[in-house]
């Protein structure tokens, strides 16, 4: 048995694979369900999801307090200035390095958070994540959970930010996985599974555990039907450009 989602267009601009880049501007400025990424930091939000999975990785790793949120969800006014204050502090250099324009940050999505290693003095903009110690154990837990290190060194072409070892985007498990064992960032990913269809879709597949079919819906310019087999787990995201990813959870004795 199946059953049909119907998909306004709209919904392209919601989800957790929103690609927000240089190219792709945020076109959807919700701040609905966010709470503090950690209730010792009322005023640093995510999202919902994003924020609960965020403890659940520092449980994971005992991180105690050495880790810490620096920047979370970002209004548009915030992210104006921010920009701005940097212009004026740091130079157009370094500002067009380390801060996206607004309505191309990732910290309005509310997926994205800034994390810091708890010292003395903590730089805004750049805080320190070292890949060594605690801050490392987070790195390489984060995809087993949904986050992944957004703005990696060598992959600085593709997204356009440098190097930011301490930026981390939630995208959802099994995206995180996928794109961590191919070494893809959300720019190649998203591209990625474009290419798996209805007909020829994505399988991740774990051990004793439900399989995963991944697999990319265009976009139509009224609304989208998509078919989904019943009693499921199943989430649908907008990738922020063309189309939808679904991602299926099926157990499998099927
Ligand atoms: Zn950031």
């Amino acid at each position: 048995m199946m059953k049909t989602i119907e998909l306004k267009k709209e919904k392209v601009y919601c989800g957790n694979l929103l690609l927000v880049n240089a190219e792709y501007p945020l076109k959807n400025n919700n701040a609905e369900s966010l709470i503090p990424a950690d209730i010792c930091f009322p005023d640093i939000l995510m999202k919902r999801d994003a924020a609960y999975v965020l403890q659940l990785v520092l449980e994971k790793i005992c991180a105690g307090n050495s880790i810490v949120p620096v920047s979370g969800y970002r209004s548009l006014d915030e992210q104006f200035d921010i920009w701005n204050v940097s212009l004026r502090d740091n130079g157009e250099d370094f500002t067009r390095k380390y801060v996206a324009l607004p309505n191309h940050s990732e910290h309005q999505t509310g997926l994205a958070i800034d994390l810091g290693l708890n010292e003395k003095e903590i730089d805004f903009i750049r805080p320190d994540f070292p890949y060594v110690g605690i801050c490392n154990e987070f790195r390489k837990a984060a995809p087993d959970y949904g986050f992944i290190e957004r703005y990696a060194k060598d992959k600085e072409e593709i997204t356009g930010i440098s190097h930011e070892p301490w930026h981390f985007r939630y995208v959802g498990y099994p995206h995180s996985k996928i794109m961590q064992e191919n070494g893809f960032s959300l720019e190649e990913y998203t591209q990625f599974i474009k290419a798996y269809l209805e007909d020829k879709k994505y399988l991740f597949e774990q051990a004793h555990k439900a399989e995963i079919e991944i697999y990319y819906v265009p976009a139509k310019d009224d609304k989208t039907l998509i078919k989904i087999p019943e009693n499921c787990v199943y989430q649908i995201s907008g990738n922020n450009i063309d189309g939808f990813v679904v991602t299926i959870w099926r157990k499998t004795d099927d």
